[in-house]
Order: C-alpha cells, then structure tokens, then sequence
C-alpha cells in the first residue's frame, strides 16, 4: 500500500523553540534541525512528511485573525497534495486557533490536527516527540476528518477545547465532549463522525475568511459595577460575552440590567456563557438566569469561550444580519455547541 503523506506546518510555539536569556523564543530551522537525528522519524510505520516552516515563526500568544487565514490558505493550496495536515502551535493561543479553524475550513475532508509541546523538542523530558509522532500515525492511520488538537496522549474535537494546565503535560481538555481517540498501549478510536466525512467527500475545501472584530469578554464577579459594564460596551463594540454564575445567572441590580438592555437595544449582541469549566447556560432555571434571558440576552449553551470568540468573529465577517447572527450562534455549525 502506498504511503500516506502528510504536511507539517510549523507556525512556531514552544516544540521549536531556543532558550535565550529573556526565555524561550522561536528560532528559524531549530525544528528540523533537531527531527533530522531522530530516528523515530524514520520508522516504516511513519508517512512520509514534509516540514513547512512559517516566516516569522511566533510564539502564539501573537497569533491573529490573520495568521488563522494564513493557516488555512495553506492548507488550501496544499489540500490536494496530501493526506492529512499538521498544524505545530504554541499552546497558549492552540485552541483558539482549533475553534477558527473548524469555522474557517468548509467542507473539510481530511485529517487537520494542531499540537505542540510544553518542553521544546530539543530537550531531554519533551512532550514534543511524543505528540508529532503520535500525530503523524493518527493522521495516517485513523484520520478523523476535522480540525482536532492532539495533545498528551488524547486527541479532541479543535473547537471543544480549552487549555487547563500552563505547567503540565497534560495541558487541554474538552469539558462538554468526549475525547475522539485515545493513543494508549493500542489507539482506540472513542468517537469518528464517519457520516460527516461520507458528506463531504465530492466537495472541494473552501476557506472562509475571517476579519479581527471588536468583540469583548468580561466574568461577572460579586460586587461588578454597572459603569465597568457600561465601558465595555462602549463603541465601536459588537458583542460583549458575559461569563455568568454556574448554570447563566448574574446580578438582579437594575442598572446592571438597564445597561445590557440598552446595549441590546443599539444592536449588540450579549452572549451568555458559564464561568463554569464544564455545563451549559439555562437560563429558565433561576429568575437570576431569567432576567437576562428577559432583555435579550443570547445563551451560549456548552461554547468554550474560544469557541464563543471564534464563531462570533466568523459570524460577523460574513455579514450577516445582527438577527441572523443571533439565531445562527445558538445553531451547530462545526460540531462546536450542544444545543439540545
Ligand atoms: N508561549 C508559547 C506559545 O504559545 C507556549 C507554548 O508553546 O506552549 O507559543
């Protein structure tokens, strides 16, 4: 059987990088430099790969609308050409970054899995080996068609993460959605939308573009002035996510209220989401959740904040209605929300 082959993109992040005095930073060629002495890479059971490497490459926390376009415009021009992609990522920005992508690549019928390392590569104790190689055999082997991350031995759906931990190996988690497959002693595959990919196959990858959008997040906290609300919302502001209590409730305080309610009234779009780690908004449940949901507030249901962010931006770049946008954010697009 011929083999598979798959394209790399290194977009920069820590599983690339050098230390310097002022910390680490992304250094040009270091990547390769070190893969070529592994000889895992050189395995039969590893495809054939090739290692694009972005100029600059970033640390991800400088990671913009523009740079997801240039990622999916990549892999674009590449889709043909391959098998299955991988996206190396810092971690800081990677879910981000899954959550655009699986907006921004339409009719995706190939593996696209975004990893990265907490370690670079070139250090002794590196995650770094483990999650390319993993990412490569995964890719070949058990292609899940979508844009996933694949991180510490688990690969989860892109737009259901988020990172939990800035110090260990087991840096992300998918609280509302189960992980797709498990790279224990065998692979186990947990969860593959066949149905979807059967879908998709005749059509041809399209990229929706994607452009920065003044969009605001705050968590509610006890005690929160209406004036800090009141600034948030000021222009040219187009949506202001509002990080509830548990299950979506927030303060009854009338001018609290009165300022989200003439927010709305000037065509913001007020999406309600938990500060919860797992769950999803209700907001019929409390009369706390239910005065919100009175002046128009929008539930967010089980969306991850980069999730949320993600879709909003995608939204509003497509110029739809302010209405439209409203019904389509509480509606599945990419797998991203649980709404029943
Ligand atoms: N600051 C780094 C980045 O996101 C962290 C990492 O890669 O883990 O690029």
């Amino acid at each position: 059987m011929k083999k598979k082959s798959i394209y790399i993109s290194y977009t920069g992040g820590t599983i690339g990088m050098l230390k310097t005095k002022k910390g680490y930073v992304p250094e040009p060629g270091n990547l390769q430099n070190n893969i070529i002495y592994m000889q895992e890479f050189l395995k039969p059971e590893i495809p054939k790969f090739k290692i694009k490497e972005y100029n600059p490459l970033i640390d991800s926390s400088n990671m913009t609308p523009q740079e997801w376009i240039i990622i999916a415009n990549d892999i674009k021009k590449n889709y043909n050409k391959y098998d299955g992609f991988i996206v190396l990522h810092g971690t800081d920005t990677m879910s981000y970054t899954a959550s655009a992508l699986s907006f921004i690549l339409e009719d995706l019928n190939k593996p696209v899995i975004i990893t990265g390392s907490q370690l670079p590569i070139s250090e002794i104790r590196s995650d770094g080996r483990n999650n390319l190689l993993n990412s490569l055999i995964i890719a070949a082997k058990y292609p899940i068609n979508e844009v996933t991350i694949f991180f510490n031995n688990w690969l989860y759906r892109g737009n259901r993460t988020t990172k939990i931990n800035a110090n260990g190996f087991h840096a992300f988690d998918s609280p509302n959605f189960p992980p797709l497959l498990e790279a224990g002693v065998k692979i186990r595959e947990i969860y593959n939308n066949k149905k979807k990919s059967k879908k998709n196959k005749k059509k041809q990858i399209k990229v929706n573009n994607i452009y920065p959008q003044p969009i605001a997040i705050i968590s509610i906290y006890p005690g929160i002035s209406y004036k800090i609300i009141k600034n948030f919302l000021l222009k040219p502001i187009k949506a202001l996510i509002l990080c509830s209590y548990g299950i979506g409730n927030a303060p009854q305080d009338k001018y609290f209220l009165n300022s989200l309610k003439n927010a709305i009234k000037n065509q913001i779009i007020i999406l309600n989401l938990t500060q919860c780690i797992s769950g999803k908004v209700n907001m019929n449940r409390y009369a706390s959740g239910n005065s919100l949901a009175d002046i128009g507030v929008i539930s967010g249901h089980d969306l991850t904040i980069e999730a949320a962010l993600t879709k909003l931006h995608f939204l509003f770049s497509q110029n739809f209605s302010i209405e439209l946008i409203k019904k389509k954010i509480e509606i599945n697009i990419s797998g991203e929300i649980t709404t029943s």
